[in-house]
């Protein structure tokens, strides 16, 4: 710990305890938006390899890739990124490729990670790789893992996998109730890595990251360089300042918001939007988000049910919707997203664009003009556009999103910022196609 706090003194930063949360970190120098808080190499990651898709296990890119010839089981993009992963693969290769192949073909990334895990921690206590302050198993071990919240269906699961990785590890010694601990510490601690434009790539564990608590409202934000993990300041951060980032989706009420932490992180969160929660302004946002329009089309007031439980209750203008009219248009959206998942399914794009166009529009006569469902829905239309060089259409939809986006995440957000990249890419995409039109005529 004191090796920690003194690596962490040069960076500006130092590891804090509130009874109520535990460990946090706090900042004991200055700073200032988009600034670089603290960054880290993962203790162990993997990439998020299925049958259909693969990554480098060094760099996690995708595409000319080769199988290592040992195990057949890990990928590589070249040779550098072979050597530099060959100390700790060298010894996970030779378990995997003692395995039959319907075993190796349970081994998914969770399972690998867990593997990883146990085999670093060996070659660094042999001291065949070297550990430092902020790259040591002791991190990992203080780490949560929320074992007495665990229903009974889960700790059957952890089991399981924890005899897999037994039996792929293949000690003598080794404790298989341990390793059902660490999977649920994985659970609640390792973190989704993603590339520049926010597409999930792998898993790593970043123990010093892990310190860093939620807040709905946080003040600094994780993003990842490769396989680095990066935090920034989202806005001034004094001295003194704990340091906070989100661990889910920040758009959403704050009782969509607090089902997930619990769900996931097993806390109750009281930041400064959760404690508002059942208050007026708090009520008034829900609706909003996750809320019924107006039936009146140019009112944009929020709509609350109505007390006698008949229909939903305009808060500008009065005017009440029926139940009767929000299920029917509900059961159309769902009928129609059906639809759209079995031509999506079927690889029929085009199919799939104008179920969610009919979504779209669905949406917009059930649901108030800044809900997240809606601008969901356009989210996956630019994408899918997108995928079809359709640059036009999927700007006129990105646009659409832009507003709620302003909504829901801070001045500084990185999905923010990407959100406006992406509207300037499809300008400039969209201008080059009329030029490269006009100057075939
Ligand atoms: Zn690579
Ligand atoms: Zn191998
Ligand atoms: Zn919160
Ligand atoms: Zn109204």
């Amino acid at each position: 710990m004191e090796e920690l706090q003194s690596a962490l003194r040069d960076r500006g930063l130092a590891v804090s305890y509130v009874p109520e949360k535990g460990r946090c970190l706090v900042t004991t120098n200055d700073f200032y938006p988009g600034e670089v808080i603290i960054s880290q190499e993962p203790y162990v990651c993997v990439p998020n390899n299925s049958a259909t898709e693969s990554r480098c296990d060094g760099c996690f890119a995708s595409g000319n890739l080769k199988k290592c010839s040992a195990c057949q089981v890990v990928w590589y993009c070249g040779s550098t990124c072979q050597k530099s992963e060959w100390k700790l693969h060298r010894l996970e290769c030779d378990a995997l490729s003692k395995l039959d192949k319907d075993r190796q073909k349970s081994v998914t990334p969770s399972i690998r990670l867990m593997v990883k895990l146990y085999l670093r921690r060996k070659l660094q206590s042999e001291k065949t790789i070297s550990a430092t302050a902020t790259d040591n198993y002791n991190l990992v071990e203080e780490l949560v893992s929320h074992m007495k919240d665990i229903d009974e269906k889960q700790l059957v699961l952890y089991a399981q996998m924890a005899n897999l990785v037994s039996l792929i590890l293949q000690w003598p010694d080794i404790n298989i109730k341990e390793i059902a601990e660490n999977f649920s510490k994985l659970a609640c601690n390792a973190h989704t890595i993603c590339d520049s434009e926010l597409r999930p790539l792998g898993t790593g564990l970043y123990p010093v990251v892990s310190i860093i608590n939620h807040s709905c409202l946080p003040n600094a934000v994780l993003v990842f360089e490769g396989r680095l993990a990066v935090v920034r300041a989202l806005q001034h951060m004094p001295k003194g300042a704990e340091v906070l980032i989100s661990y889910i989706e920040t758009a959403g009420s704050t009782m969509t918001r607090q089902k997930s932490l619990r769900q996931q992180y097993f806390f109750t969160c009281a930041c400064p939007r959760c404690i508002k929660m059942g208050q007026q302004d708090d009520i008034r946002e829900s609706a909003i988000l996750e809320g019924y329009r107006c039936k009146d089309n140019i009112c944009n007031g929020f709509l609350l049910r109505d007390s006698n439980d008949k229909g939903f209750v305009c808060q500008e203008c009065g005017l009440i919707r029926s139940k009767e009219e929000v299920k029917k248009i509900a059961a159309e959206i769902r009928e129609t997203s059906d639809k759209a998942s079995k031509s999506l399914s079927s690889g029929n794009l085009k199919e799939c664009i104008s179920m969610h166009k009919m979504i779209e529009k669905l949406q917009q006569k059930l649901f108030h003009p800044f809900s997240i469902s809606l601008m969901q829905t356009r989210e996956k239309l630019l994408k899918m556009l997108m995928e079809l060089n359709d640059w036009r259409a999927a700007l006129s939809y990105c646009k659409l999103t832009i507003p709620v986006y302003q909504r829901v995440y801070q001045e500084f957000h990185p999905l923010l910022g990407l959100q406006y990249y992406t509207s300037g890419k499809l300008e400039w995409l969209g201008c080059l196609g009329t030029r490269r039109m006009l100057s075939n005529h």
